[in-house]
């Protein structure tokens, strides 16, 4: 059996002028938590629901298990869909809801009752099965709205943004219980969310959109510590993305000491070095070879609880942000020297 169950090859979609996917090829494996990940218009919620089958590609191909999906209705494939709003009958009781897609099917009484009873059990909503949507809180229709779509056995269970609507703390506790879940199913989850914590916490690969596009596909570690481009440096965590400067001897940057071998990074005209504010330390005397070195003066000193953030002016007027824990950070004061360095690869020469 192939590892890929979803295709997508140079899928496009235009809705009047506006370019919602703009050559998108993608595989997503079987059994993976894959999440749809990028701000506000960037693309996702339209390729989930190319997926789903609301929607059809103006070019390109999708297939499915080896079998093509373009025009093929949403009720003929093998997915199921769970929306932000949670779309529960409000006429019918949390049993009959989940029970509705199995009664559609005409399946035995007695298998409807024994899988209604099992998907009530996987989102631990056993004690509910009586009660009426209204009765519910949001996390529990959010519950019930899974196991209608989980009671399916479908292949795929596609997610727009489940969560969305939940306050902050029960927003965390059901995006580890959609992980634990997904653990247990084994089946293949495709989530659509614009919260880059979400989808680190809960998918085992990331595909980071922008403007119909995909700006990088990886696990949440490869994106965050190995960010391609810009635009994922920036959305994803927080990013000091410094211009750089080209000489005779290379790249170069305003009031940084780069090594020798990171000023002959390649590198583009618009081309900046990544660092994020955690990787950075504050240097006493000296810093080992091979660091990235820099000085400036303290903008301001910020405490974060768990350390301090101080803003950094650089000789060149950029401005770099630096996290730390170290002693000696609350000692400087606005105006004051701060010289500071990281390990050359800690940091990246990223083009736009
Ligand atoms: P959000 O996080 O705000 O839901 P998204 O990343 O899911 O955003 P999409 O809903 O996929 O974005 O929309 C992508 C682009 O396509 C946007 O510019 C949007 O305005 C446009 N679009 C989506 N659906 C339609 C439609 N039915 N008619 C016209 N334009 C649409």
């Amino acid at each position: 059996m192939s590892q890929d169950l979803i295709r997508l090859d140079n899928i496009s979609r235009r809705f009047g002028t506006v370019t919602a996917l703009a050559d998108i090829s993608l595989t997503v494996r079987r059994g993976e938590f894959l999440a749809l990940l990028g701000p506000s218009g960037c693309g996702k919620t339209t390729l989930l629901r190319m997926i789903a089958g609301f929607l059809d590609p103006f070019s390109g191909q999708l297939s499915i298990g080896g079998k093509r999906m373009n025009n093929v209705p949403p009720d003929h494939r093998p997915v199921n869909t769970v929306f932000q709003n949670y779309a529960l009958f409000p006429h019918m009781d949390v049993a009959e809801n989940i029970a509705f897609g199995l009664k559609r099917k005409r399946l035995p009484r007695a298998e409807i009752r024994s899988r209604v009873k099992e998907a009530l059990a996987m989102v631990g909503m056993e004690a509910f099965a009586t009660r009426w949507p209204a009765e519910l809180s949001g996390g529990q229709q959010q519950r019930v709205a899974l196991a209608r779509a989980i009671v399916n056995r479908p292949e795929v269970l596609l997610l727009d943004e489940p969560l969305a609507a939940l306050d902050l703390k029960l927003r965390k506790r059901m995006q580890i219980e959609l992980k634990r879940l997904h653990e247990r199913l084994g089946m293949t989850f495709i989530l659509v969310t614009h919260d880059q914590e979400e989808a680190l916490t809960i998918a085992d690969r990331i595909v980071v959109m922008d403007h119909g596009r995909i700006a990088q596909i990886g696990t949440g570690q490869e994106i965050y510590d190995t960010p391609t481009n810009r635009f994922v440096a920036d959305f994803i965590g927080e990013a000091n993305l410094l211009p750089i400067t080209v000489g005779n001897g290379g790249i170069g940057c305003p009031g940084l000491d780069l090594p020798g071998d990171m000023q002959a990074a390649p590198h583009g005209r618009d081309s900046a070095i990544m660092i994020r504010p955690e990787n950075i330390r504050l240097a006493g005397e000296t810093l080992p070879a091979g660091w990235v070195t820099g000085q400036g003066k303290l903008r301001q000193r910020i405490f974060r609880g768990v350390g301090w953030r101080l803003y950094v002016e650089l000789p060149g007027g950029d401005e770099i942000a630096i996290d730390t824990k170290e002693s000696g950070a609350e000692l400087i004061e606005p105006g004051g020297d701060v010289r500071f360095g990281w390990p050359a690869d800690r940091c990246r020469v990223l083009a736009q």
